[in-house]
């Protein structure tokens, strides 16, 4: 490995290919490339537009030649052209000469199928890599997170991203007890676009939805609830309305899959051995991905399983920052990838 004349050549990569954004960390580098996983289409000859950031700002405002597709909406590989596309422009983005092919570690949400995971896997050897190798997504938040995971101690990492929530107990290297939901950040934007719906008559786009869960969700009761404009479409007469919203509304919007989350995590504590509760209930369960910063969320956790709760520093760059560090020591990530595969 290392630096030559061609530039970053031969550099082994980690992708996390999330429902909401993908993220390339290059060995050596850290973090290079940081974009949102949707890919814009043109419909009549399926050829792609835009990809990332720039097809994001098109969700919602395509005429009906293009379509703004996320191809890992929930979870699971919806279009698998579209994915391995999405993939394929992302590491050449980061890789663009194709001297010699870097290994590749990717971390894919942990409900897709066994299928899946191979056609992950050829998408990305297709795309460039010598050889790919999947890690799973709860493995990678814990180590990037900084828990200690290889430790004869109880390690839980509950991280929420767009269309999934992954809880996980991890000691000795391996998964003791996990549970994946289909339910994430895009199911709060879902509930507060209906919320606005029913209450307001106004129409909302994922994208408003988005800013104003970002803005004014809350997962607890705050000392000041604020007030907030919002704007979108009268279902009634079809032109342009605003209304005044409030964190105390918004939080009543998004409790349903909120509750449903919280649900997971105390499933999960239910399943965990003794032992490694008591850890916990020292160590704390560490939190990550983007629906971690949801405001008031650990205040909430904390209150609901009487657990200490931690948010992970840098919560949405964990899983890439973890599946960089196996990249850096390849052993660690020979362990994890072994333990991962007889764990279940
Ligand atoms: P994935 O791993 O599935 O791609 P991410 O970990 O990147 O997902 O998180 C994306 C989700 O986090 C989105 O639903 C986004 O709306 C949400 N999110 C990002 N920032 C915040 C925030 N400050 N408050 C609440 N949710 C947030
Ligand atoms: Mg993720």
């Amino acid at each position: 490995m290392g630096e030559n004349i061609f530039g970053f050549v031969g550099r082994d990569m980690a992708v996390d290919l999330g429902t909401a954004n993908t993220l390339v960390y290059v060995r050596g580098r850290g973090i290079v490339l940081n974009e949102p996983s949707v890919v814009a289409i043109n419909v009549k000859d399926g050829h792609p537009l835009a990809v990332g950031a720039e097809a994001k700002r098109m969700i919602g405002r395509t005429p009906s030649n293009i379509q703004a597709i996320r191809p890992l909406k929930d979870g699971v590989i919806a279009d698998f052209e579209i994915c391995e596309m999405m993939l394929r422009y992302f590491i050449r983005r980061v890789h663009p000469r194709r001297f010699s092919k870097p290994r590749m570690v990717i971390c894919v949400p942990s409900g897709i199928t066994g299928v899946e995971k191979r056609a992950v896997q050829e998408a990305a050897e297709y795309a460039g890599a010598r050889k790919a190798y999947i890690v799973e997504e709860p493995m990678a938040a814990a180590i990037g997170a900084g828990l200690p995971i290889h430790e004869p101690t109880g390690n839980m990492v509950v991280d929420i991203g767009g269309g999934t929530t992954e809880v996980a107990v991890i000691s000795l290297g391996g998964i003791v007890t996990s549970q994946s939901i289909r339910i994430g950040g895009d199911e709060l934007d879902e509930a507060i676009i209906s919320f606005v719906k029913k209450e307001y008559s106004l129409a909302l786009g994922d994208r408003t939805a988005e800013e104003i869960k970002i803005a004014l969700g809350s997962a607890c009761e705050l000392e000041e609830e604020l007030h907030a404009e919002i704007r979108g479409r009268d279902l009634v007469s079809g032109l342009p309305k605003t209304i005044v919203t409030s964190t105390k509304d918004i939080r009543r919007a998004i409790e349903e899959p909120l509750a449903a989350i919280i649900d997971a995590v105390k499933i999960t504590l239910d399943k965990t051995p003794p032992e490694l509760s008591a850890d916990i209930m020292t160590q704390g369960i560490v939190l990550t991905g983007g629906g971690a910063l949801l405001h008031g969320l650990d205040v909430r956790l904390q209150a609901e399983t009487s657990m200490p709760i931690v948010v992970a520093p840098d919560p949405l760059n964990c899983v890439a920052l973890g599946s960089g560090m196996c990249l850096e020591e390849f052993e660690a990530l020979q362990q994890v990838l072994s333990y991962s595969s007889s764990s279940r």
